[in-house]
């Protein structure tokens, strides 16, 4: 079975990890970190491109920032997805506030913004407040991953 690359949200490296071992919550080889928390992670843009280039799982980013209400509201409801499609997508969460140059190359216009991206390149993008649900089922829908483990 061909291995999954990951790699690391912490420390940056890349991890291959056995398919039929995604559910064990595989770590870095590294660092520790957990490879697949099931939850979202603040990631820096220089990570986050190279896990879009060179990662297997499809990426769910959260363009958002402190000040931004609906993205508070939001973030519970991002992490209840994060927590359905834990094994098939990683969820992380990107400060615009912190990082504006990442924002403007990602062309976010409004936050919250939701990205989906694998293999270099986006997949889709939403802009506005979701619910889990909702969330959840335009991920999978997507990516055309059925692995929820709702
Ligand atoms: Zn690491």
């Amino acid at each position: 079975m061909k291995p999954v690359r990951l790699s690391c949200l912490a420390c940056g490296q890349m991890n291959r990890v056995p398919a039929d071992r995604l559910h064990d919550h595989p770590r870095c080889g590294v660092c520790g970190e957990d490879l697949l928390p099931g939850k979202p992670r603040e990631v820096e843009p220089g990570t986050l491109e190279r896990a879009i280039r060179n990662d297997d799982l499809p990426l769910v980013i959260d363009f958002w920032a402190p000040w931004c209400g609906p993205c508070r509201m939001m973030a519970p409801e991002f992490a209840r997805a994060a927590a359905m499609l834990g094994n098939s997508a990683r969820f992380v969460k990107l400060d615009t506030q912190a990082f504006p140059q990442s924002a403007a190359r990602f062309g976010i216009r409004g936050i919250p913004t939701l990205v989906i991206a694998k293999s270099g390149r986006e997949i889709a993008r939403r802009s506005g407040a979701m619910p889990a649900s909702a969330i959840t089922d335009w991920v999978a829908g997507r990516t055309g991953t059925r692995d929820r483990v709702a």
